[in-house]
């Protein structure tokens, strides 16, 4: 697709030459170091989905954990949709972000009663869907649809930047309008199935936080292997907040109890066992209630509280 909007300016000037030895480096280092993930291969979009969003903020060995467990409980979109979202988040278990279990039920719902169970193939209809973004869209048309895509995660960001704009913290440096024009100048044609992983994987490995400039196939063509390699550092994304006695904390607790429940539980009850396990007053932890229950992960029904409500 051509680009539309306005053109940045970079560093070093991105030739015919240079771009084409970018896309071949990257390619050629994904050949020796690519990763035979099973939703890579199986041309599938429902496992594509699935792939997609449980690789959102969680790493990559997780994310193998998480599809295994996911398809083995849900081998097909039917499958999910005619399950309960309660049921969804037992099989997401504990995860993260456990939202992201009732986005995958309630897509597969849609996708079931609105597309008769096929995942489109157009862009917009896809994020459209509960907990589609630009990137689990991509992914989908990539894998399991063969149909090229510029995908933009966290690692892509991070090369990108680095290579084409000479930063050394492109999340806090480079703009989305600039990280957009990156992503579709340099998508190779007709390669976006290799490409995206090859750049994902890279961004993983060699360009990762601390990048291995030195043993960078990419270092003579990249704008910030002269800084780093001059003593340079990234500076610091801010790190995640203390996890003790946190609302992240909280809430993982009431779902973990809630999961391993038949049936629902007294709330008081439930509240009260929280706030003595992790140390804190009752009033946090029904905070911690009151936001799970408005994200749709728990309810509270006259019995209790249980899992579910909707996404
Ligand atoms: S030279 Fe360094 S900064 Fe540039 S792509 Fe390679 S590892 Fe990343």
């Amino acid at each position: 697709m051509a680009w539309r909007g306005e053109e940045p300016s970079l560093p070093r000037r991105l030739s015919p030459q240079r771009l084409g030895a970018i896309r071949r480096r990257l390619l050629d280092w994904y050949a020796e170091h690519e990763q035979p993930f099973p939703w890579r291969e199986a041309r599938n979009p429902y496992a594509a989905l699935v792939a997609a969003v449980a690789a959102q903020q969680t790493q990559i060995s997780r994310v193998l954990e998480i599809y295994e467990r996911w398809m083995t409980a849900f081998p097909t979109i039917e499958s999910l949709a005619a399950s309960s979202d309660a049921d969804a988040l037992r099989v997401w278990d504990r995860a993260g972000y456990p939202r992201r279990a009732l986005y995958l039920h309630r897509t597969a719902q849609i996708v079931c009663e609105e597309y008769g169970g096929a995942l489109p193939t157009d862009r917009a209809a896809l994020e459209s869907l509960p907990g589609v973004g630009p990137f689990t869209a991509a992914i989908v048309l990539n894998f399991g649809h063969g149909i090229d895509a510029a995908a933009i995660d966290t690692n892509i960001v991070r090369v990108l930047g680095r290579v084409l704009f000479g930063s050394l913290q492109p999340a806090l440096e480079v703009s989305a309008h600039d990280v957009r024009w990156a992503t579709e100048r340099l998508l190779p044609r007709g390669e976006a199935k290799r490409w995206n992983p090859a750049l994902m994987d890279f961004g993983a490995s060699v360009c990762g936080p601390k990048p291995s400039c030195a043993a960078c196939p990419l270092a003579t063509l990249c704008a910030a292997a002269p800084r780093f390699l001059g003593g340079e550092q990234a500076s610091a994304v801010r790190a995640q907040g203390r996890f003790k006695g946190s609302q992240r904390e909280l809430r993982g607790l009431i779902m973990s109890y809630l999961r391993t429940s038949d049936g629902p539980i007294d709330r008081d009850d439930l509240i009260a066992q929280a706030a003595r396990m992790a140390h804190v007053k009752r009033s946090r932890v029904i905070l911690a209630e009151r936001s799970l229950i408005s994200d749709g992960l728990i309810q509270l029904t006259p019995a209790g509280l249980s899992l579910g409500g909707g996404a």
